[in-house]
């Protein structure tokens, strides 16, 4: 039996990992469940899977939970600082699906304190990846990626030689926004771009796939993950999300990962790495299936691989940049203070202000957190000088 730690249970990854624990019950003894907000969700979860550990992130809701767990043994705290200590109770394995940079820090605690790190937050590679990585080697700690793409090429690249490598096809499903036109683009709604056509996600990262902004994070991801130059990886849209991603090697042959848009898949394949379980997800039919499609990225309507490209070259802790300005103009988009394409403009004001501040070398997640607030800063007060003019 393995111990494992759920961060982030009640999200969509998270709650996908319950299932999939509930059909491996054998196999796992969960310690640590924690959730954001929703204690309802997060109470049943620990009534079916019986964790020590109880942590909601919103201290506020902790004598809610209490209240709602009262029969039970559990130990159940609440707030950053309880998360924190969740994370730092070792496990085989830690599962980190928070989303956004709030789970960033609570990933590098789960590198230090994990044998396996199951990585679906994929902010804490786009803003601290080389800190991640570096903890990961001193600690032993093997870092299995749960994104979909990653996972693939992960799998791609399993016995394979990284120099022999000559391309890496991240694939993408283009979104909800794929046929619309540039000028349609202008008054789509927050509703509208969370409604993504293949995989049901979190309400964030569904509108960051109408943007291209996930495809951008997850270049920048690949590019972080394995140690590949950026002019090697390659974003081709494919709407039938079957084909996760490809490698190509430098013989010409090219390994691809395919499978139905279900992430049980990646979650299944990390948590229970490096063996392969039987999983209850859907087998692909090709003779049903046909013909799978392919398209050029349009970097015109979707500027946003180009501004993660901008990210990489610039080094340093430019994604922390570009992931906190991502996110401080998702906030203003839902909020409906900024138009869809707005986003675009704010993203590459906050990478320009960091260009003229560079910090080359980063140590610690302190750094990372400090450039973090600075570049929401930043974005806020361009974001007040545009509404004010
Ligand atoms: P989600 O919004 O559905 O769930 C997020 C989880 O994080 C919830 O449990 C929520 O309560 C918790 N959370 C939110 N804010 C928090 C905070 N401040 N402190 C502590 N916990 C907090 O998100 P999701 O779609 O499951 O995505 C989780 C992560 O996995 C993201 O980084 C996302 O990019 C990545 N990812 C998701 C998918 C997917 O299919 N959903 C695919 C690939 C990668
Ligand atoms: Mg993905």
């Amino acid at each position: 039996m393995k111990d494992i730690s759920i961060f982030g249970s009640t999200g969509s990854i998270g709650s996908n990992a319950v299932k999939l624990i509930l059909n491996q019950k054998d196999d796992f003894n969960v310690v640590a469940l924690t959730g954001g907000k929703n204690i309802t969700k997060l109470a049943e979860q620990a009534i079916l899977l019986k964790p020590k550990y109880v942590v909601i992130a919103d201290h506020k809701l902790l004598p809610d939970l209490i209240d709602l767990l009262k029969d039970y043994e559990f130990i159940i705290s609440g707030g950053k600082e309880a998360l924190l200590q969740a994370a730092s109770i070792p496990v085989a394995v830690a599962l980190q699906a928070i989303v956004g940079f709030a789970g960033v820090e609570c990933s590098i605690v789960s590198a230090k304190c994990s044998k396996i790190l199951a990585l679906a937050n994929k902010e804490s590679l786009v803003c601290a990846g080389s800190l991640l990585k570096q903890i990961c080697i001193d600690n032993n700690t093997t870092l299995i990626p749960v994104d979909s793409e990653h996972s693939a090429i992960f799998q791609c690249l399993s016995g394979e030689n990284i120099n022999t490598v000559d391309r890496i096809i991240l694939t993408g499903s283009g979104g909800p926004f794929l046929n619309t036109n540039l000028s349609d683009l202008l008054d789509v709604t927050p509703e509208q771009a969370a409604n993504h056509p293949n995989w049901n996600m979190g309400k964030r990262i569904s509108i960051d796939s109408a943007s291209m902004f996930n495809k951008a994070m997850e270049l920048i991801e690949t590019y972080e993950l394995f140690d590949i130059s950026a002019g090697k990886i390659e974003v081709l849209v494919h709407p039938e999300s079957i084909i996760h991603s490809m490698v190509g090697f430098i013989d010409g042959a090219i390994i691809a990962q395919l499978g139905p848009a279900d992430m049980a898949g990646a979650i299944g394949f990390a948590i229970n790495y490096p063996n392969r379980e039987k999983l209850a997800i859907e087998r692909l039919d090709f003779v049903k299936l046909k013909r799978l499609n392919f398209i050029e990225i349009d970097h015109n309507k979707f500027p946003a691989i180009n501004l993660a490209i901008d990210a990489i070259e610039l080094g340093g802790l430019a994604g922390t940049a570009f992931n906190a300005a991502k996110e401080q103009t998702l906030d203003l988009f839902i909020e409906g203070k900024i138009k869809f394409l707005d986003m675009f403009k704010f993203v590459e004001i906050a990478l320009v202000e960091y260009k003229n501040n560079k910090t080359d070398h980063y140590s610690n997640i302190e750094q990372v957190i400090c450039q973090d607030q600075h570049t929401r800063n930043v974005v806020y007060k361009a974001f007040e000088s545009l509404t004010h003019d």
